[in-house]
């Protein structure tokens, strides 16, 4: 079992791990504003990206 399982800190969906590049990608990396690592599915990232693109503070994330 893997202590940190990616996920979307969004929606919380699991990232696919082993079933292909092609399912992973849309899958973004970034950070939050304490610099913690995460994850976003390509639906979130999608919609999030204006915000991420802004830099906007994730606190009401
Ligand atoms: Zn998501």
């Amino acid at each position: 079992m893997s202590p940190a399982t990616p996920s979307c800190r969004i929606c919380g969906t699991a990232r696919p791990g082993e079933a292909g590049a092609a399912a992973v990608a849309g899958w973004v990396s970034d950070r939050d504003g304490r610099g913690r690592e995460g994850w976003l599915c390509p639906a979130c990232a999608r919609r999030h990206v204006r915000d991420i693109e802004s830099k906007l503070d994730a606190e009401w994330w």
